[in-house]
């Protein structure tokens, strides 16, 4: 591997790993700042991390393609691999090969494709520390987040196992006329493209491909280029260690020209989207005009509500992991914080302080709390949101500018930050800023919250109120307009077996990832029987 300039093996790597975890100093003496880096970056190295290639019927393919992108380590700000930008006859015969897996697998009985499950799982947990690495390696994520990533990953798999058999049941109705039965079947649909965001490399996919794959239909997944290795990981993984049959499960590169690509073909019937909203609402009206199905999960502006009969401390411990757990690139990261008059100061005061104290560091480091953004281009649209808060007038209470993560200087972070006296005309309190910033804005009453939360941002992904007050929490969760709603809960991630919510210009289509996607990856038939010829 190389390091700026050196090239260091894969044995003295792992020697000063190994080192490193037995804590043998004596060891590690000898190692210099470009073996610590690469110690920092590398325990799980497969062939795959050099550079990436493409998974299409069952064999891992080199890219034709020219053009490249770097992928980084952001705790460490080192390179870790490259991934290609697939070309469009690579993307074309990911989908054939799909199709032509479709074509045997949908034939393959319910209870088979379940046993499949059942073992992807199993592997999934075999790796399930390796994965988390990957993962933390890849996106900066504490080792505990990506933890939580791996398993709910598995619980995906999980809970499409447990709906396999009763979702794919039809219905039957004896004798609707004389001689007459009436009946629905459901079917596989076919070939389904699977775009994911950085966020959560591994979780994402892992919200459509299981139910996919046990309702009989056939995937290709894109993860995103920023954060490709967990997926890459589990796909070599499974394709290693499941020996699925081939074209199951691709995986190509790349960007917007492989996403339309995968879209516009006319063997694939529908497109799972999970990103930004103006990539989102794209995709949405490109798979419209194929006349495609499509679930498309988009961008958020979540807000929290502190009423002032709140119970304080499990209150500030639920905003910390809102606003700043993953370092505020969640789509249910908390991002306006808003607070009844009587309760400002001391909730202003409070989560402040606990704020402050949270730990940076290099998501391998189990005692970092908080890892970097995800590249340096991500920070960098963080800051600028940072300045334009200050420019426009809002008071910044805590400034992460200026954190710094001793030996990880090279690395993309940034510590949490406070605006109080945030106006709702302001950018910082509209846009989604997807970082660690949380905005503190003031009002009345419950009433005006609602309002603020309905009509200051057009997103409608989460939202959470903070009280003891049993008709005020029902009345938040009727009138706010969106799709996850926490009752003292800061983050609304529903369980695998439940529906993704989200509203507005969070969400475009009909069915929600997870338990949800059954109805989109099959069909219904209609069958009417007569065989009574009187
Ligand atoms: P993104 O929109 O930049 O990219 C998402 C995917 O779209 C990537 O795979 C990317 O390669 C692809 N893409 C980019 N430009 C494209 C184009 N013009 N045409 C077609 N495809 C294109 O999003 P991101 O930065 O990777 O992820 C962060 C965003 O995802 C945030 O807005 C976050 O709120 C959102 N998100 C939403 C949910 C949800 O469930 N609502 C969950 C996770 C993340």
């Amino acid at each position: 591997m190389r390091i700026g300039a050196k090239v260091i093996s894969y044995d003295v790597i792992y020697h000063i790993r190994d080192a490193a975890k037995s804590n043998d100093q004596q060891l590690l003496a000898g190692a210099d700042e470009a073996e610590c880096l690469c110690m920092a970056i590398l325990s799980e190295v497969t062939y795959q991390h050099e550079t990436l290639q493409l998974l299409i019927d069952g064999q891992w393919v080199r890219s034709r393609s020219d053009k490249y992108l770097p992928v980084m380590n952001p705790a460490t700000g080192t390179l870790m691999s490259r991934v290609p930008f697939a070309l469009k006859e690579e993307a074309d015969s990911a989908v054939a090969s799909s199709h032509r897996a479709f074509e045997k697998w949908r034939e393959v009985p319910l209870p088979e494709r379940v046993q499949y499950l059942f073992r992807m799982k199993q592997v999934l947990e075999e790796h399930g520390e390796e994965l988390a690495r990957i993962n933390t390696q890849n996106h900066g994520k504490t080792i505990a987040e990506s933890r939580g990533d791996v398993r709910r990953t598995v619980e995906n798999v999980e809970a499409a196992i447990s709906a396999a058999y009763t979702l794919m049941k039809g219905e039957h109705l004896d004798q609707v006329a004389k001689g007459i039965d009436e009946e629905t079947i459901k079917e596989p649909l076919g070939v389904f493209a699977i775009v994911c965001p950085f966020n959560f490399p591994l979780m994402v996919p892992f919200w459509f491909v299981p139910f996919a794959l046990v309702l009989g239909c056939t995937v290709v997944v894109k993860p995103s280029e920023v954060t490709p290795l967990p997926m890459t990981f589990a796909a070599e993984l499974l394709q290693r260690e499941l020996k699925l049959p081939p074209g199951l499960l691709n995986i190509v590169h790349g960007s917007k020209e492989v996403v339309e690509s995968l879209i516009a073909h006319p063997l694939v019937k529908g497109v799972t989207f999970v990103g930004s909203t103006p990539v989102g609402r794209h995709v949405y009206k490109l798979a419209g005009e194929y006349g495609k199905r499509s679930i498309v999960q988009a961008g958020a502006k979540n807000s929290l509500v502190v009423m002032p009969d709140a119970h304080m401390p499990s209150t500030i411990e639920s905003c910390v992991s809102a606003f700043f757990g993953n370092a505020g690139q969640r789509c249910l990261a908390g991002a306006n914080l808003i607070v009844v008059e009587a309760i400002h100061k001391e909730a202003r005061e409070k989560l402040t302080k606990r704020s402050e104290a949270i730990r940076l560091g290099c998501g391998l480091d189990e005692s970092a709390e908080m890892g970097p953004l995800v590249s340096e281009n991500a920070r960098k649209r963080v800051l600028q949101y940072i300045d334009k808060g200050q420019f426009e007038g809002a008071k910044i209470v805590l400034d992460g500018r200026k954190a710094r993560v001793s030996g990880c200087e090279r690395g993309y972070f940034l510590g949490p930050t406070i605006f109080d006296d945030v106006s709702v005309d302001m950018t910082i309190a509209k846009d989604e800023i997807f970082g660690p910033v949380a905005s503190i804005i003031e009002v009345s009453n419950l009433d005006e919250a609602i309002d603020l939360i309905n009509k200051g941002t057009d997103y409608g992904n989460a939202s959470s109120i903070f009280t003891q007050n049993g008709r005020d929490a029902r009345e938040f969760r009727r009138r706010v307009q969106a799709g996850n709603i926490g009752i003292n809960v800061g983050v609304v991630a529903p369980m695998a077996f439940f529906p993704f919510g989200g509203m507005r210009e969070s969400f475009f289509g009909v069915s929600h990832g997870q338990i949800d996607s059954v109805d989109f990856f099959t069909d219904r038939k209609i069958v009417i029987s007569k065989w009574d010829h009187d």
